[in-house]
């Protein structure tokens, strides 16, 4: 039997009061992960209780910004497993999301995720952010564009904003400290479009984790030369 306390108890402490069905999906997410990573590499956390608090919970803590509400078109850039884009599809059903990666194996297994937890107007989608947002189809289409291990936040600037409507949000999940981060992203971030409007530290239910929310608001268009090509948001950022 899945003990499923750990992940009531913790979206609890975030006010979330999960139902029946979205627990049943946070089981069935959590067994396909565990399955697949055995064969593929998509995780190093698989210990229950660490993927409820360190994934799942984690996932949903910007839930709390209360930047979630309605049918908002949202991209998770470089969500490798999932994360955070599906456990925020499983809280709020109304988000369109784009779950992005540049890593194929890990698409293969959203698909699957996706078919499985019957989740309708979310897809996996291939392919690297820097050139997503080159791209007419994508850039300036999102509410919000969201990240979680991936880049410092120079270089994570590049691959998000452009991709952000004007008015729409950049959320940078991080650790305990951003201030170093944050004075060095701050160039990119100016001249991207974006200012920082918050910064929210929360401590992960049941463990001594700080993580924190960088909340940057989309002011301006993005100019049309950035994202840069060629690796450089990466090699050279901002
Ligand atoms: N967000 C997930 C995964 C973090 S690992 C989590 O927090 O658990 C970083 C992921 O970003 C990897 O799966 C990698 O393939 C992807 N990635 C790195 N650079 C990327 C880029 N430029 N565009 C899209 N995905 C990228």
């Amino acid at each position: 039997m899945t003990n499923v306390n750990t992940l009531i108890d913790g979206a609890k402490t975030i006010d979330i009061n999960l139902s029946e069905k979205q627990i049943e999906k946070f089981i069935l997410y959590k067994k396909l992960l565990q399955e697949w990573n055995k064969k593929i590499n998509i995780t190093s956390i698989t210990e229950d209780r660490e993927v409820d608090i360190k994934h799942f919970i984690d996932s949903i803590v910007p839930i709390k910004t209360n930047l979630f509400n309605g049918k908002l078109k949202v991209i998770d850039i470089g969500t490798g497993g999932g994360f955070p884009g599906v456990p925020l599809k499983i809280i709020n059903e109304d988000l369109d999301i784009l779950l992005l990666d540049s890593t194929n194996k890990k698409i293969r297994f959203l698909d699957e995720v996706i078919e499985k937890l019957e989740l309708k107007n979310i897809e996996a989608y291939h392919g690297r952010a820097e050139e997503l947002g080159r791209n007419e189809e994508f850039r300036e289409k999102y509410d919000i564009a969201i990240s979680r291990a991936v880049a410092s936040l120079d270089t994570l600037s590049e691959y998000a904003l452009p991709l952000v409507s004007i008015g729409g949000h950049f959320i940078a999940m991080k650790g305990p400290d951003v201030e170093e981060e944050l004075k060095l992203g701050q160039n990119a971030i100016k001249l991207l479009g974006g200012k920082v409007k918050n910064i929210e530290k929360i401590q992960l239910p049941n463990t001594d984790i700080i993580h924190s929310l960088i909340i940057i608001e989309k002011i301006k268009a993005t100019p049309t030369k950035y994202p840069r090509a060629g690796g450089k948001p990466k090699k050279q950022p901002l």
